[in-house]
């Protein structure tokens, strides 16, 4: 049982309950889990909302972060904001899914919101940084996953600056951090170039559904 600290903490109980700990083994996979991973400013968040609204049966999991909010973002919408403490409160309770610290701050999916929705026999697509994606792939195997890539770095930092929403000594560690992720997309079943959006929107929907009726079959 946990705290409740804030308002921002009693939203995100309304979605996670008090009690967890299910696994994937408790947890017959009824609906299927696709995770979309790839280097800050790659354009996974604008692939996915595009995804959303061309499919609407599709769960888009809402992350706990402890980064400030950016102008226009809504606390329940695009994230529950949380400070540090609960976070790590949060983080010994169990409540996770999987989490990890990027560029200063903490990420976190929330556990049963999660794992309700795919009882459930939802699809459930989750947008998070590579450690948190090899997390859900250790404890979740059925799992599937796109990693999506820029073009090249030079356009990436192009992506990042362009936001003109995060400070500069922010942008250096997205930057350093981008580099170290995209030694990695081997690791994840597909590969999809963002170069353009709707070539890579029709991509990531292709692979995605080819992906959940594998799991079916
Ligand atoms: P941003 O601060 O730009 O919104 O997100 C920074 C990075 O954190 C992005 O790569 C985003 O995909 C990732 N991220 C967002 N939510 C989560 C989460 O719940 N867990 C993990 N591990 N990463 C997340």
């Amino acid at each position: 049982m946990f705290l409740l600290i804030n308002s921002q903490v009693e939203r995100m109980m309304q979605v996670l309950s008090i009690k967890s700990g299910a696994t994937t083994k408790e947890c017959p996979s009824l609906g299927k889990l696709i995770v979309l991973t790839g280097p800050s400013g790659v354009g996974k968040g604008t692939l996915l909302r595009a995804l959303l609204t061309r499919h609407p049966e599709l769960y888009y999991s809402v992350s706990a972060t402890t980064r400030q909010p950016r102008p226009g973002e809504i606390d329940g919408k695009d994230y529950y904001f949380t400070s540090r403490s609960q976070f790590e409160k949060l983080v010994a309770n169990g409540e996770f899914l999987e989490w990890a610290e990027f560029a200063g701050n903490y990420y976190g999916t929330p556990r049963e919101a999660v794992l309700s929705q795919i009882r459930a026999g939802k699809s459930v697509v989750l947008e998070i940084e590579l450690e948190g994606a090899r997390q859900i792939r250790e404890s979740f195997p059925s799992a599937r996953s796109i990693f999506i890539l820029p073009p090249n770095l030079v356009e990436l930092e192009q992506r990042i600056r362009g936001r003109g929403q995060d400070p500069e000594e922010a942008i250096a560690r997205r930057l350093r951090r981008a580099e170290e992720e995209i030694k990695a997309a081997n690791e994840f079943e597909v590969q999809i170039v963002n170069d353009n959006f709707e070539k890579a929107l029709g991509a990531v929907e292709a692979a995605m559904y080819q992906q959940l009726a594998e799991v079916e079959s």
